[in-house]
């Protein structure tokens, strides 16, 4: 069957299903192509729950479908590929959350939502790489944990001189990959690029940003900037919306090593036969959930400005 007529069938089975297809922005193109959403893994999971759809097909991650979950626990969850892991969601447990609140009495703790479940249920409140700074900004406590991306929270502490931002070890290996010298190389190569970096890159990266911006906004960054071309430092998948959006500007990845194997394993596939036999589904047991969900709800109340 070719491409084009599986993402038909798809579409049809969608519809009979009364199910919606949901695509992380670094999701292969041709999932991208047969969403009904494509965005980042919480504006995905909050505007799922506004449908009325009985399905979502979650293309991500486990943690993203978790959220889709825990924010919509009357709709099932369906993620195509179960292989489809996080590297940084798997470098801290609910024990290490626990141990942190025992070193820092007192300390609120902030979890990043590329997490797990029961992670974010032990947790005060949830932030985004978009909002993480209002979210610390919002707490009146002056020693704060924020976890498990160690390099989220350096970026966060940059904005509070006043305050300590405890992290946890945990990082993106396909940001946290990205160097200095990859930065300027490309930069060498694309002198007239800006260079925009995501959060979960390293300081010294970080650094060196004209802009530093979450994937949406990275999106909305270079669709308003009258910049031509940009260096993107974030995950390689985001470069297919960024140029599907702006057919006039250019994008160059900083470097080819930032690619999520994990992003890539949902195939067309695999996403018609979980719409065919409802499987395989993402479930979050109540206790947790309800948990997850008080801090992901406490995040939601922060003020925008
Ligand atoms: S890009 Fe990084 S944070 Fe995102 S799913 Fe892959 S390992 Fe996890």
């Amino acid at each position: 069957m070719t491409k084009e007529k599986l993402q038909q069938e798809i579409r049809k089975l969608a519809k009979d299903r009364k199910a919606l297809i949901l695509a992380h922005n670094y999701q292969p193109p041709e999932i991208q192509e047969v969403a009904d959403l494509v965005g980042d893994s919480l504006e995905l999971s909050l505007q799922a729950a506004q449908t009325d759809a009985k399905v979502l097909v979650f293309c991500g991650v486990v943690f993203m479908a978790e959220t889709a979950a825990i924010v919509s626990p009357e709709k099932i969850v369906l993620l195509p590929n179960p292989q489809a892991g996080c590297a940084m969601a798997d470098m801290i447990t609910p024990e290490d959350v626990k141990a942190l609140r025992e070193k820092y009495p007192g300390a609120p703790v902030v979890t990043y939502v590329n997490s797990y479940a029961d992670v974010k249920a032990e947790s005060d409140i949830c932030c985004t790489s978009a909002n993480v700074v209002r979210v610390v900004a919002s707490l009146p406590e002056k020693e704060v944990i924020c976890l498990p991306d160690k390099n989220l929270a350096r970026y966060a502490q940059r904005h509070f001189p006043d305050k300590k931002i405890i992290y946890h070890e945990g990082f993106c290996p396909f940001h946290d990959v990205l160097t200095p010298e990859d930065v300027q190389r490309a930069r060498e190569a694309h002198p007239e690029a800006l260079f925009v970096a995501h959060p979960e890159c390293r300081p010294e990266v970080i650094d060196l940003a004209d802009h530093v911006a979450s994937t949406s906004g990275m999106l909305r960054f270079c669709r308003e900037s009258d910049h031509k071309e940009f260096i993107i430092g974030t995950e390689v998948g985001l470069l297919y919306p960024l140029q599907k959006q702006n057919p006039d500007k250019k994008f160059y990845p900083a470097s080819e090593k930032m690619l999520c194997e994990a992003m890539k394993i949902t195939t067309l596939e695999l996403v018609y036969k979980a719409l065919e036999s409802l499987e395989p589904r993402v479930t979050v047991p109540e206790d947790i959930r309800s948990r997850a969900l008080r801090a992901v709800k406490r995040m939601l109340e922060v003020p925008r400005s």
